[in-house]
């Protein structure tokens, strides 16, 4: 098995490559510059794969996001990398002039497209694309990115927690989207809260039961300090398994949101309920629901969602 690590600014986390061939799984973490616990996911994983000897099949790739934007510890310098990748604007980007000036989170995209595009080219297996995310307001953690049920079914076998299937499109822009139309298995796992233990904790199951799921190691060669039953299943709590988005907040700077403190990802809210207030007065709640990703962070276009049971 061969294992390659890089310093710690560079876009590679590192990269193990079995003997034998097997599934290939590509993670990208700190996507957002102030996400950076994924990162410290994946080095703790690869430690403990190289300390004990763990047997892997297939490859692993791991790479740093925004590095300019992790580096300052920002959500992004220019703009949002995880909404830029609709298909004409991966085209654009893609099909840049050497003259031409382009915005920090397009450079840093265009490096993951080459990075990505090569570890995809030495996939020996199924090939998944694993977006590892934290969020301003506590709560369980959850999948976005269902995409047709077998998959969704699959993905939630394997990982326990809810996935939220983005059918108006509010998330078209994330990096996922990308990945999905080339027809690969790709989603964004929430983790949690922010620069939290918790986070960090919640990203290592997820990552080792992705592992498991799909045959890149087995159990038994796991040493006991590894938990892969632990947090996931147990934080659903209630939770449906498959959540659809009914409304989206937008905000802009000028609109000086401010939401109510103290919700987390999936309260239930009733339709009326004030969630904040802007520049013109109260924000309430259209619909009755769960609120999801509600804005405690001092950048973002998105206010809150609400998320109910998808309803088939
Ligand atoms: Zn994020």
């Amino acid at each position: 098995m061969k294992y390659i690590s890089n310093n710690i600014h560079d876009r590679q986390i590192g990269e193990y490559h079995g003997i034998e061939s097997g599934a290939c799984i590509v993670i990208v973490a700190g996507l957002h510059g102030n996400e950076p616990t994924g990162i410290n996911a994946i080095q703790e994983i690869f430690s403990t794969i190289s300390e004990n000897q763990i047997p892997i099949k297939g490859d692993i790739f791991a790479y740093r996001g925004n590095v300019s934007a992790l580096k300052e510890g920002r959500r992004y310098l220019d703009k949002d990398l995880n909404r830029i990748w609709k298909k004409k604007l991966v085209d654009q980007v893609s099909t840049t002039k050497p003259n031409q000036t382009l915005a920090v989170e397009e450079k840093e995209q265009l490096e993951l497209l080459s990075e990505i595009e090569k570890a995809i080219s030495a996939s020996r297996g199924d090939t998944w694309i694993l977006d590892l995310h934290t969020s301003s307001a506590a709560g369980p953690p959850f999948i976005l990115g269902g995409q047709g049920n077998h998959v969704t079914e699959r993905v939630e076998n394997i990982l326990h927690v809810p996935v939220i299937i983005d059918t108006p499109g509010y998330f078209s822009g994330a990096m996922l989207n990308h990945y999905h139309r080339k027809g690969l298995v790709s989603f964004a796992f929430e983790a949690g809260q922010h620069n939290t233990k918790q986070s960090i904790e919640v990203n290592k199951e997820a990552i080792w039961r992705v592992l498991l799921g799909l045959g890149s190691t087995k159990i038994e060669f796991l040493p006991d300090s590894v938990n892969t039953e632990n947090l996931l299943k147990k934080s659903k709590n209630g939770i449906p398994t498959k959540i659809e988005l009914i409304y989206r907040h937008a905000v802009s700077k000028e609109d000086h949101f401010k939401m109510l403190p103290g919700f987390r990802n999936f309260d239930q809210v009733e339709q009326g309920q004030i969630l904040g207030h802007d520049k013109r007065g109260e924000v309430q709640s259209p619909e009755k629901g769960m609120i999801f990703l509600p804005l405690y962070q001092e950048i973002g276009e998105d206010g809150f969602f609400i998320v109910r049971e998808l309803r088939e």
